[in-house]
């Protein structure tokens, strides 16, 4: 028994929802078998106007006292209905992934979304987690049945996505690259023609992997956590996505590492409904303050330190 194989079934399960250090084995893995190709990757329609992904709608005046939402507003609806509804995922690891101990969901990205039902209500557990498929992102809003304010997971802001949301301004700056197996010698997606390598579907790592000139063959998965059992149980050679969930789905496996330089450029946004600009404006605020008074920094330091010191804060930028 070798390789990076995982095999105990419980710890399969456990592996995208908390660390599980240890779970696999020294030897060099075998070559990875053939896998089917995976269905057509959707990418941005090739008609998408261009556009300034990173620039944002600019706060109006000071902040609202919390819980003396503006009459009308959109917040003021959020602060009546008694919760700020989170669109997110529960397993990447450092951004919001489910913690086995304490049950709670956590991360950047959960405290991204405390910091706001902080600003609306003065208490950030006025905040109810709701964990949809990446897929559905950005189709949450609006949808019967549906009741998400905010979606905060690990997503760029792009100008295909900007047809459909309307999204904070950026509030990390991340890029794409690999996580490959300790002993391989693989720094690129050139160095991966033919093979099998995972992203989750409805990302834009996905849509990167097709795209590489060496032919790599992208596999979808439902979420990063999946792509590590994939990539633990050889049916991938390779993960590739954001750094910065490299580094959750790394400090899951021993006998993983993350290669290459970024290859791709990744903002981070806060999505919000285009029917509520007026919430779009007020994340905006929020994160404006969070610069300024230290807790972006904070909350780096708390969740991504792995990644190194903090860098500045990415800078707001207006339309
Ligand atoms: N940031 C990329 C995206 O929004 C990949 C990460 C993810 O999908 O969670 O598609």
């Amino acid at each position: 028994m070798g390789g990076r194989l995982l095999r105990t079934p419980a710890l399969l399960a456990l592996a995208g929802l908390v660390a599980v250090a240890g779970c696999t084995g020294p030897d060099p893995a075998p070559p990875a078998p053939p896998i089917a190709p995976a269905p057509a990757v959707s990418g941005p329609a090739a008609a998408t106007p261009s556009c300034d992904p990173r620039a944002s709608f600019r706060p109006q005046g000071a902040l609202p006292a919390p819980g003396r939402m503006p009459a009308g507003s959109r917040m003021a609806q959020i602060q009546k209905n008694g919760r700020l509804v989170l669109g997110t995922s529960q397993d990447s690891l450092l951004f919001s992934s489910r913690n086995a101990f304490t049950g709670r969901v956590e991360g950047f990205d959960i405290d991204m979304g405390r910091l706001i039902a902080q600003a609306i209500f003065g208490d950030p557990d006025k905040l109810r987690i709701k964990v949809i498929p990446h897929e559905d992102r950005t189709k949450v809003f609006g949808q019967p049945g549906n009741d998400v304010d905010l979606v905060i997971n690990t997503m760029t802001a792009n100008c295909a996505r900007w047809q459909e949301v309307d999204f904070s301004t950026v509030y990390l700056e991340t890029g794409q690259r690999l996580l490959v197996g300790k002993d391989s010698t693989v720094d690129g997606l050139d160095d991966l023609g033919g093979q099998g390598v995972c992203a989750a579907a409805g990302s834009t790592s996905l849509v990167n992997i097709d795209k590489a000139p060496a032919d790599p063959v992208p596999v979808a998965k439902g979420g990063w956590g999946e792509c590590l059992v994939a990539f633990q149980q050889n049916e991938v050679a390779a993960v590739s996505t954001d750094d910065t969930i490299l580094a959750g789905l790394a400090a899951q496996d021993p006998f993983a590492k993350v290669v290459g330089p970024r290859f791709t450029e990744e903002p981070y946004g806060i999505a919000i409904s285009k029917e509520h600009p007026d919430l779009t404006r007020f994340v905006n605020a929020v994160l404006e303050r969070s610069r300024a008074d230290g807790t972006w920094r904070s909350t780096y330091d708390r969740w991504l330190s792995a990644l190194g010191p903090a860098p500045r804060p990415p800078a707001a930028r207006y339309r």
